[in-house]
């Protein structure tokens, strides 16, 4: 037996979440089974553990988008016991069960071989939110990154944290938009050279070019305000459009891509092709600053994960809640 956050459907259709112990026989049929060390809480986590936000399609449930832990039995030759792990992706947590327990067992496909340099809760640490950041990096470096500011939306969330820390890191100025004001040294020990108050970029404008100022853009944000900073793009820049925290509309004209060329880029870490998956991770190795990493670290154990689950849905987390399932 060991422990796990188990969400229940109750009578009333309403979804519960709490620690319960469970036995290895209960987890769901795959080749590797895993000795989970840490999982961590990204938004969709939230969702999850609380109401299923449509994507988990049955119940009991155990949520966790993400874990890294220790290969313990394997039926396929790419691993064997021993083997250091890391799984995001693949619906893991949502339609299969995922990372918030002590034991997981997956397919030998969803997995990746912990990248040389991260121990098990730095990989955590980074979890999806961070390996989307890097996602995302890395896509606007394939477009090019113009001179000037890089945008950070959602800046003091999970994606937005790693994101200005990798930017920073690689030597760009990176201008932080966050709704709260009191995460501006958090942000600029991150590395941001400027702090952008949400309700100045959050508002719809009946104007659809405004200044070009930005060089690149993290989006973790959505709807009105990814709308709107489309139009304050440099001329060619490009804007990668990872998240929905404020929102999954986009309430925006075509004008920014017919006049200034501004490239909008999709960004899914989910069904990441595995060649793809190591390159990030390496990345991340190198690019991350560890003792920003640390910086952005929220301890936590199964018990704390309702609550935390609540808090990340309205935006209360800041930087990485990584979780010790032991
Ligand atoms: P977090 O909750 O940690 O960060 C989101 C941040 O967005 C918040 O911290 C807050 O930042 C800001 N925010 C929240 N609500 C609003 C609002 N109404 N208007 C404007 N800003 C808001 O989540 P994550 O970083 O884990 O994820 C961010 C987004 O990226 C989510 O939508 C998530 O679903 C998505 N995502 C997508 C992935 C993909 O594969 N495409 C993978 C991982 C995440 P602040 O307080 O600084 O303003």
């Amino acid at each position: 037996m060991f422990n796990a956050i188990v969400v229940e459907k109750n009578e009333d259709g309403k979804t519960s979440a709490s620690v319960q112990q469970i036995s290895e026989d209960q987890l769901p049929p795959a080749e590797v089974t895993v000795a989970v060390e840490y999982s961590t809480v990204n938004y969709k986590d939230g969702l999850c553990i609380g109401p299923g936000g449509g994507l988990v399609r049955q119940y009991p449930h155990v949520p966790g988008i993400d874990f890294a832990g220790t290969v313990e039995a394997s039926d396929d030759e790419r691993y064997k016991p021993g083997d250091k792990v890391v799984l995001t992706g693949w619906r893991v947590g949502e339609v299969h069960w995922g990372g918030y327990a002590q034991k997981a067992r997956v397919k030998a496909d969803w997995l990746v071989p912990l990248p040389d340099g991260l121990d098990t809760r730095q990989a955590m640490a980074v979890g999806t939110a961070g390996f989307t950041a890097m996602l995302a990096v890395m896509a606007l470096e394939d477009h090019g990154i113009k001179d000037g500011p890089v945008l950070v939306t959602g800046a003091a969330g999970g994606v937005g944290s790693v994101a200005t820390a990798i930017l920073s890191n690689l030597g760009h100025e990176v201008a932080a938009v966050t709704g709260r004001p009191e995460t501006s040294d958090y942000l600029k020990d991150l590395g941001a050279t400027q702090i952008v108050a949400r309700e100045e970029i959050n508002e719809t404008t009946k104007r659809p070019l405004e200044a070009e100022t930005w060089g690149g853009c993290v989006d973790a944000v959505g709807g009105d305000m990814l709308a709107r900073v489309l139009g304050q793009m440099q001329y060619g820049a490009s804007v990668a459009a990872v998240g929905l925290a404020g929102g999954a509309g986009l309430p925006a004209t075509v004008i920014p891509f017919l006049l200034r060329g501004v490239n909008l880029l999709g960004i899914d870490s989910v069904m990441q092709p595995y060649e793809n998956r190591l390159r990030a991770w390496e990345r991340i190795a190198k690019d991350l600053p560890m003792n920003k990493l640390e910086a952005m670290i929220q301890p936590a154990v199964l018990a704390d994960l309702p609550e935390l689950g609540r808090g990340i849905l309205k935006g209360q987390v800041k930087g990485r809640v990584v979780v010790d399932v032991n």
